[in-house]
């Protein structure tokens, strides 16, 4: 994907969404007429935290089209003021808007869904990425159909781990980094982190999937903090947790382990009698 020189080849639309460093806008290319989503990042906004952005596009170019359930990078350019990034045009809204809008899933639906967020998750990590904030504003539906393909995105945080298995003890990362919430108890403790963060934040958003909120929000972000390192939560109000399997709640504690070397890997989750026993949540090309 040779870097575009040419901005004016595309036509910016209406804002799809907006995160911390960046507006996401809808894109046309002139030329084709393909529609795009534009990750607009101010340069200014950025100052000093460019590598970033240059680690973002380094980590796309690696995975970009290896898997269906990742956003593709298909070009991005810059002016003087700003860094243009786009990708595939999700127009499905965030999983957590379908969270909100439903209350919660039903275990049978979160399952499946699940299953293909851990596969993509499993494919990042077999190319030696951890994403480091996966969570439901990071998780966007292709299209607006109810069935519409589930797509992992913003890789801003993410960081490639070299070294394979045996090398990964020796890259562990150190910096604070993430959305409280979904943040692993080894992130605070600073003990060095990896591929876990990515397990831990699946095993709180299978939570927030079933019931609808997350397991550690709390009255302050300290409490919040200690919460998470103590690995306290609980299935409760009882009246959410009502229809929800032991087996469910089996493979959420599984995956919110507190001790990073003991948590399973996304292609052991996959292992798991709840997602083996999933549908698939797509219908896969003929
Ligand atoms: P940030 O790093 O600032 O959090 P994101 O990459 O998460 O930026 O993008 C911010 C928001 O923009 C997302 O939460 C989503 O609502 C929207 N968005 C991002 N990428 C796309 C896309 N490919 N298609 C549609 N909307 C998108
Ligand atoms: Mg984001």
């Amino acid at each position: 994907m040779p870097a575009s020189t040419v901005p004016c080849q595309y036509r910016t639309g209406r804002t799809l969404g907006s995160g911390t460093y960046a507006i996401v806008k809808e894109a046309i290319h002139i030329k084709t007429g393909k529609y795009y989503a534009c990750k607009v990042i101010n340069k200014k906004l950025m100052e000093g935290r460019e590598n970033m952005v240059r680690n973002e596009i380094a980590v796309l170019k690696r995975i970009s089209s290896g898997n269906r359930n990742v956003v593709t990078l298909h070009d991005y350019f810059e002016t003087a003021h700003n860094l243009y990034l786009c990708f595939d045009l999700c127009t499905g809204g965030e999983l957590f808007d379908r969270i909100c809008a439903k209350g919660n899933y039903y275990e049978g639906d979160a399952a499946s869904l699940l299953r293909t967020i851990f596969t993509a998750v499993s494919y990042i990590h077999s190319a030696g990425i951890v994403h480091r904030d996966l969570k439901p504003e990071n998780l966007l539906f292709r299209t607006p159909a109810e069935d519409a393909d589930i797509m992992i995105a913003d890789f801003g945080l993410s960081r490639v781990m070299e070294g394979g298995i045996g090398g990964e003890k020796l890259n562990l990362l150190t910096e604070i980094c993430g959305t409280p919430g979904y943040m692993a108890p080894e992130i605070f403790k600073k003990t060095g982190h990896g591929k876990p963060v990515d397990v831990w934040a699946m095993g709180v958003i299978t939570y927030f999937l079933l019931a609808g909120y997350t397991p550690f929000d709390r009255e302050s972000q300290q409490a919040e903090m200690e919460a998470i390192i103590a690995g306290d939560y609980k299935f409760e109000p009882q009246e959410y947790w009502a229809n929800v399997s032991q087996t469910a709640r089996e493979f959420i504690r599984w995956c919110l382990t507190i001790d990073p070397n003991r948590r399973p890997t996304a292609d052991e989750c996959l292992k798991h009698k709840w997602l083996a026993s999933a549908t698939p949540h797509f219908v896969p090309d003929p």
